[in-house]
């Protein structure tokens, strides 16, 4: 039953976008005003759970909720209670999500109830106003209050940062020590052309490896095999004694241990986050109550998941590689 790709790698990762709204307008993420997709066109929390079993079905072990921001997404504490009967039957090894942490003093008991372990908290910044700015419409004590619950409930915390020029470039390290000192790992990532913002991409891109030699420069990196079954690579930092990952989809595109799909949340597949090509899963969840069709659309758009992406960010590039935001398939 295992999905296998027409490059021999196995699909055992699941991302699903449970909503792509957010209560956040990042700058480098969405526009200020965005067109979400019609109310009408979502799959309801049952679809979602019938669908994600469809995959968990087929091989997938490891499941990520992300967004738009996917705490708020409606009852979707349904959906986790729903989703970890996978996690009872040892069908899922892993139940996670990436949250903007807005939501976690409220819900995050209830996700370790639910046998989720460990949880992505995005933050870029730990300056009030430049959060503020950065995220439009966030607050950092929230966010804070968030991670403290989360850490009290005995969730594992991860911070990601996206690397922004002139932005983040000089707190990172504060950002680190920060992260390390509260037991949590720090990933940076890379912004990638993803939908039209309202800014250039150009004058927010960093690569990574400017980064890291900037970090070299105060601290001891060392390259380590730890891997949490996503992109990241890691280094441990003897100062701290705290792991940091690197996500670089731009400088070294890591395609070719690719074992992702993304699910959004009106129910289409995306093989790539890097490209545009999809599958309509919807019509045939709905076309019948047995679940035969959609798992031969599922085969057949495995059978065209595409080699890689080609994300491009320079004055010469003026259009994104996709067009759709990163909210409609979350991170
Ligand atoms: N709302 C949740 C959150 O904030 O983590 C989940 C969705 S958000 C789209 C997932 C991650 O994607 C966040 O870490 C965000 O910073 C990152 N992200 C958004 N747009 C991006 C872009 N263009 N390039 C790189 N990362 C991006």
């Amino acid at each position: 039953m295992n999905m296998i790709d027409p490059f021999g790698r196995t699909i055992s990762y699941l991302r699903v976008s449970v909503t792509d709204r957010c209560d956040f307008r990042c700058t480098y993420c969405m526009a200020e005003d965005m067109a979400f997709l019609p109310k009408k066109d979502l799959l309801s929390l049952e679809e979602l759970d019938r669908l994600t079993t469809v995959f968990v079905e087929k091989g997938v072990k490891k499941l990520r909720l992300t967004g738009g921001e996917p705490l708020v997404r409606k009852n979707i504490m349904h959906l986790v209670r729903q989703i970890s009967r996978h996690l009872e039957s040892g069908a899922l090894e892993e139940l996670t999500l990436t949250t903007n942490g807005s939501q976690l003093s409220r819900f995050a008991a209830e996700l370790a109830d639910c046998g989720v372990k460990r949880i992505n908290v995005s933050l870029d910044t730990l300056d009030p106003q430049k959060f503020h700015a950065i995220t439009r419409w966030g607050n950092l004590d929230r966010v804070m209050a968030g991670i403290d619950a989360a850490q009290a409930a005995g969730l594992k915390v991860k911070i990601n940062a996206v690397a922004l020029k002139g932005f983040n470039d000089a707190e990172l390290p504060e950002l680190m020590r920060w992260a390390h000192g509260r037991g949590m790992d720090l990933t940076v990532i890379e912004t990638m052309p993803m939908g039209e913002i309202d800014e250039d991409r150009t004058d927010q891109y960093l690569p990574l490896s400017l980064v890291r030699a900037g970090l070299e420069r105060q601290f001891t990196l060392a390259d380590i095999p730890y891997k949490t079954g996503g992109p990241a690579r890691y280094v441990e930092v003897a100062e701290t004694g705290g792991r940091l990952g690197f996500i670089t989809p731009m400088t070294h595109n890591f395609c070719e241990s690719c074992n992702r799909v993304r699910l959004t949340c009106t129910g289409t597949l995306y093989m790539c986050l890097g490209q545009d090509d999809a599958a309509d899963l919807r019509a045939p969840l709905r076309a019948s109550e047995g679940n035969e069709l959609v798992s031969d659309a599922i085969d057949e758009a495995i059978g065209r998941k595409p080699k890689g992406h080609d994300f491009i960010i320079d004055r010469n590039t003026s259009r994104p590689a996709v067009s759709r935001h990163m909210s409609v398939t979350g991170g």
